[in-house]
């Protein structure tokens, strides 16, 4: 085994982009988080920190490989979710084939251009590893409510995650077009949207941060008696969750038009139930109702944003 070493913590010189690498046994796994796609997700930037704060502490380091990068540089300077569109919804292969082909300058929108740094680095990565990628994209949301996790109903995702004790929602990456999601796992990564809870509620850091600590221990990138707090972050995830189904599905999704009026009645939060027929938000045309049973998810509470609210039911298959 090649001796591991930290070749940076926070990469400052080479690109405000990337967060941090920690590089140790070759042959592991890559664990590669995604923070601040959109700008006004700051908590996953800062979990992240995190990590790197606690894996300097550690020896040996890691088995295998950490990177961590931030999407959406200039969003994130302006605390928006997006400056000319939103970059969560620009994953399609004839953009993506654009973005690469077209020379930086020409490239019409924000998003556009910081997916033209994003995606060399990404393949760098794919080109590098030799174990498994398992790529998490960070966000957070702007309800209250649990956190969860938006992936494939794959088994090898549903194994992987279930060691997180964050609930699991199928559906939502077929249901979402042009998220990064698609990409990831057309690139073969193994990969999901790690929603940690609400943009400014202090337990949300700490939510991502007990995640991904959690995964790095899940793929086998670290051993759990080299880190004191892992039992402290599992227990608080299993006490966080511990009411909350752990696997569910899309049922409904409520599109906003723009210029709709979507507003969100008060105080709904992530999972809680709700039934058919219940009054739910209003926009210009009137009430909108609740088409089915289920939980709500992702009420939106913030002005940018195409998806008013999801529901989801428990899996039962
Ligand atoms: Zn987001």
């Amino acid at each position: 085994m090649r001796s591991p070493t930290i070749s940076s913590t926070v990469t400052e010189t080479e690109d405000d982009r990337i967060l941090g690498i920690v590089e140790g046994d070759p042959d592991g796994p890559t664990v590669v988080v995604v923070t601040g796609m959109h700008g006004n997700e700051f908590a996953g930037v800062d979990a992240t920190q995190n990590i790197f704060d606690m894996l300097d502490g550690i020896r040996p380091r890691i088995n295998g490989r950490l990177v961590a990068l931030r999407a959406n540089l200039p969003a994130l300077k302006h605390r928006v979710r997006y400056l000319d569109e939103d970059m969560n919804r620009l994953w399609f292969p004839s953009i993506i084939e654009k973005v690469r082909a077209t020379p930086k300058a020409e490239l019409k929108s924000n998003e556009r251009r910081q997916m033209k740094h994003l995606l060399p680095i990404l393949d760098k990565i794919e080109k590098q590893s030799e174990g498994p990628v398992v790529l998490a994209d960070v966000h957070t949301f702007s309800a209250e409510g649990s956190m969860f996790s938006i992936t494939s109903s794959d088994p090898r995702q549903r194994k992987l995650l279930s060691n997180l004790y964050v609930p699991m929602v199928f559906g939502i990456e077929k249901s979402l077009r042009g998220t990064a999601l698609g990409y990831y796992q057309q690139q073969g990564f193994i990969s999901f949207g790690l929603e940690g809870g609400q943009h400014e509620n202090e337990l949300t850091e700490y939510n991502i941060t007990a995640s991904l600590l959690l995964l790095l221990h899940a793929v086998g990138a670290i051993e759990k008696q080299y880190v004191e707090k892992i039992k402290e972050y599992e227990r608080h995830l299993k006490e966080h969750t511990q009411h909350l189904p752990v696997e569910t599905e899309l049922v409904y999704q409520h599109i906003i038009e723009p210029g709709d009026g979507f507003a969100m009645r008060p105080g709904y939060s992530n999972f809680e139930p709700i039934k058919k027929g219940e009054w739910l938000a209003n926009d210009n045309e009137g009430k909108i109702i609740a088409q089915t049973d289920g939980y709500i998810l992702m009420p939106l509470y913030q002005k940018q944003g195409n998806d008013g609210f999801f529901i989801i039911k428990e899996n039962e298959g």
